[in-house]
């Protein structure tokens, strides 16, 4: 039964009371429950552009873009056009699609992968790519770092255990200690530790995965050459090197994360995995990279992975034609944007006397509480909660809809024009006014 609406009450709390009757927090991924800034989400009815429109008729300025997926904001036309148009010629086949073909190679074009596998969610891809991993080298253990994020698979969901090489321990009720027991977590840009656990383990890991850019911990920037000593570090002991651009990738650069390091410096992963912007806001993920290894996967191959919607054709032009509008004027705007925004937010919160430093890799970035820069999960967990949950409603009262969490990055599109720009300025002084007078105390 829908309970009786409160009477004066926001249609966003009516619906957000009907979702907790029916679905577990009311939302259907943790972070959407605003748990770690108090409060009550706020239902969508429409987007446009770089503004989220709510079902009580407020707008607000979106820095979340889906997590990620926006690049070229809502609704923008040609996606749109291209969803429909693909939509009129049926939703799925269950048959190859000249769609998938071009995303692939799309997707080849910009970075150093051979061969791609589309699959439905970035947990997919990194599953798939552990998976192919394995099989590939004939090893078992896996190597990531706390505080990275790459899905919900339960091998990744595994905390560190007590010491830097021993095994870890399921990190959520729910994963079977052997499910972790091959995963080994080390602390993020920490290359001794790297080395101590390929001194011990190195004949037995069959790769090491990182987000090539932290960007679930907060914005937690590699330190210059990190991803080339892995790469590397990877390669000696015959292990796999496993970049997950999730996040970063289609968005950092025209290339993601990779654009920016192993294009300069000259070196490749053996697997990358994509997903976010790739999909254009529609379920759309992949796995890639070497030849000789992605010909371990079936049918060419003994490692067996499969999807009944894997490259769907709604999907697949979503996601390739906003890749084709991502031109470089586009990654240009991004950087613009953001920079914008980063100003403004140092002058308000160095105005309200709140310690902070600001973390970014390319367009993305995120602001932590803390007096001094964070260079992995330790340090990124000193930010000041408390603060930015009231620094989070003050923006939301303005029109600004963040993160509702101080451990994820800002998103900004090619829509974030300049009014949407002066929206979070005028936004800044008394939300960093708010955020000093909730904690500022570290
Ligand atoms: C979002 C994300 C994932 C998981 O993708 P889903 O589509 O949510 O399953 C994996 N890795 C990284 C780096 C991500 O940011």
């Amino acid at each position: 039964m829908t309970p009786a609406p409160t009477p004066g009450q926001s249609r966003s709390q009516e619906l957000f009371d009907r979702a907790r009757a029916v679905t577990p927090g009311g939302v259907n991924s943790p972070v959407r429950a605003f748990n770690a800034v108090g409060g009550t989400p706020r239902f969508i009815r429409s987007a446009q552009g770089a503004w989220l429109t709510d079902v009580d008729g407020n707008d607000y300025v979106d820095l979340i873009c889906s997590w990620g997926p926006m690049l070229l904001g809502h609704a923008h036309p040609e996606v749109v056009a291209a969803v429909q148009a693909a939509v009129a010629r049926g939703t799925s086949y269950g048959t190859p699609t000249e769609g998938e073909v071009a995303l692939v190679e799309e997707i080849i074009g910009r970075t150093p992968v051979e061969k791609v596998r589309l699959v439905s969610s970035g947990t997919e891809a990194t599953m798939s790519a552990i998976r192919l991993a394995r099989g590939f080298t004939g090893r078992d253990v896996v190597v990531k770092f706390a505080g990275c994020y790459h899905g919900h698979l339960d091998a990744l969901l595994a905390s560190a255990g007590s010491g830097l090489t021993t095994f870890s321990i399921p990190g959520t009720p729910g994963v079977p200690e052997s499910s972790t027991a091959l995963t080994l977590v080390l602390p993020y840009n920490d290359r001794v530790a790297v080395e101590a656990v390929f001194a011990e383990h190195g004949d037995r890991i069959a790769c090491l995965i990182t987000e090539a850019a932290p960007g679930n911990m907060g914005v937690v920037p590699p330190a210059p050459g990190f991803n080339q000593f892995l790469a590397d570090t990877s390669r000696q002991h015959g292990a796999l090197f496993i970049s997950d651009e999730v996040m970063t990738g289609f968005r950092v650069s025209r290339s993601g994360q990779w654009g920016t390091d192993g294009a300069v410096e000259g070196w490749r992963p053996d697997l990358m995995t994509f997903g976010k912007v790739m999909g254009g806001g529609l379920p759309a993920a992949a796995f890639g990279g070497r030849a000789d290894v992605m010909a371990s996967l079936a049918p060419d191959g003994p490692v067996y992975q499969a999807g009944t919607l894997s490259g769907n054709p709604i999907a697949t032009a979503a996601g390739l034609t906003t890749l084709q509008l991502a031109t470089p004027e586009v990654y240009a705007h991004l950087d613009t944007v953001a920079d914008a925004l980063r100003a403004g937010v140092a002058e308000a919160f160095t105005t309200a006397g709140l310690p902070h430093v600001i973390q970014s890799t390319g367009s993305m970035f995120s602001v932590f509480f803390t007096d001094e820069p964070a260079v992995d999960f330790a340090g990124a967990s000193r930010t000041d909660a408390a603060a930015y949950g009231a620094f989070f409603h003050a923006m939301l009262d303005r029109g600004v809809h963040l993160p509702p969490s101080a451990y994820e990055a800002w998103f900004v599109s090619a829509a974030h024009d300049e009014r949407a720009v002066q929206t979070v300025l005028d936004a800044l002084p008394a939300a960093a006014q708010a955020a000093a007078a909730a904690g500022g105390v570290i």
